[in-house]
């Protein structure tokens, strides 16, 4: 008689930085060093009609800046041609929030003032962020950095959201690697959610939740600057985190030697990934502050980089609960890349 081989039993955990609840139900079908993509990275690969290879400039929205400032640039930072907000309309100095928000009868509402983003990371198509050198890769956090430090003079704009789609499934309509800085008038609820979940843990234990490796067993790859954990509620099978081992709220308090250190740590994280996982298409955000916040909010916020591979749909139970179920636990995924090795 065929005997099928011990599971664990699922479990719920709850992340103390996103405070969501998640369900760890271990496939029985599949271990995890089992999970591969099965999406096409990317399926639009055409370079001859891409506007934001070199050359094509012409074909693309207003540059903001490029890098170096000659023909030969390495990167650029331009508007994006179809920006989800509007730089162009009249925004009001200021405060955004409840209390200065217009509320009708159907909710509030502001004008829908932001900047939208794309950082074209490399002149050439068929070169993908994690083929940059650990300098070029540190080249691309500074140029977000850049891009936030001039953003940040609008009193208006209250939150930055820096994030890659990388393939189609993961959102991604340009094959030609770039990444996207959306900047908002308000501060997202996940983002103030996430504060208020830290200032929790922090009152409780005196102690910034991020600060510290959690546990030897969820940790990835380590360097001078950074450390890479699977984090111990993750929501997805194979999530990420890239954290700063110094305390630092906002991430546009990163220097060049920090940003160099970084770009090697997502760079050997990209791989492994890539390796690992049969290159599945993903998305990474950078969680950083609120640009406003306030001196007792400082103790307890902490930004960090998340790495998200699409193996996974989102469904019902997920959109409906906001809970979700992940068949992954955080330490075996940190225990297959940890032990993996890539040539970088
Ligand atoms: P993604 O959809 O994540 O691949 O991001 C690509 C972004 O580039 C989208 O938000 C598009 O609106 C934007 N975009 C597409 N074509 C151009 C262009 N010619 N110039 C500037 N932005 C563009
Ligand atoms: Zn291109
Ligand atoms: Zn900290």
């Amino acid at each position: 008689m065929a005997t099928t081989p011990p599971t664990r039993s699922p479990e719920l955990r709850k992340d103390p930085v996103t405070n969501r609840w998640v369900i760890f139900s271990p496939a029985r079908a599949k271990r995890p060093s089992d999970f591969k993509s099965k999406s096409p990275e990317n399926p639009n690969n055409n370079s001859s009609s891409c506007p934001f290879c070199i050359g094509n400039e012409h074909q693309c929205a207003p540059e903001i800046f490029r890098v170096p400032p000659d023909p030969n640039w390495k990167l650029r930072v331009i508007e994006n041609l179809y920006p989800a907000l509007s730089r162009k309309l009249d925004h009001p100095n200021g405060q955004n929030d409840d209390s200065s928000s217009e509320l009708s009868g159907l909710g509030r509402v502001v004008p829908g003032f932001g900047f939208h983003d794309v950082v074209i990371e490399t002149p050439v198509h068929s070169v993908q962020l994690s083929d940059l050198d650990l300098s070029e890769i540190g080249d691309v956090l500074i140029a977000y950095k850049r891009r936030i430090e001039q953003i940040k003079q609008f009193d208006s704009i209250k939150y930055i959201q820096v994030f890659k789609n990388h393939g189609a499934s993961a959102g991604a309509s340009m094959s030609h690697s770039h990444s996207q800085m959306l900047s908002l008038p308000i501060v997202p609820a996940s983002v103030s959610t996430r504060l208020n979940s830290m200032k929790e843990h922090f009152n409780q234990t005196g102690k910034c939740s991020l600060c510290k490796v959690q546990s030897k067993d969820l940790l990835i790859n380590e360097t001078s600057h950074f450390f890479s954990i699977a984090p111990y509620a993750s929501s997805f099978p194979f999530e990420i985190w890239i954290i700063p081992r110094d305390h630092s709220s906002h991430f546009d308090e990163l220097d060049n030697k920090k940003a160099v250190d970084l770009g090697g740590l997502l760079k050997l994280i990209l791989k492994k990934m890539a390796l690992q996982l049969n290159k599945p298409p993903f998305n990474f955000m950078i969680h950083t502050s609120p640009i406003q916040i306030t001196d007792s909010e400082i103790p307890y916020s902490h930004w960090f980089l998340q790495i998200i591979p699409q193996l996974t749909g989102v469904g019902g139970f997920e959109l409906g609960s906001g809970c979700y179920i992940n068949p992954v636990f955080p330490g075996d995924a940190a225990k297959i890349l940890r032990e993996l090795n890539v040539p970088i």
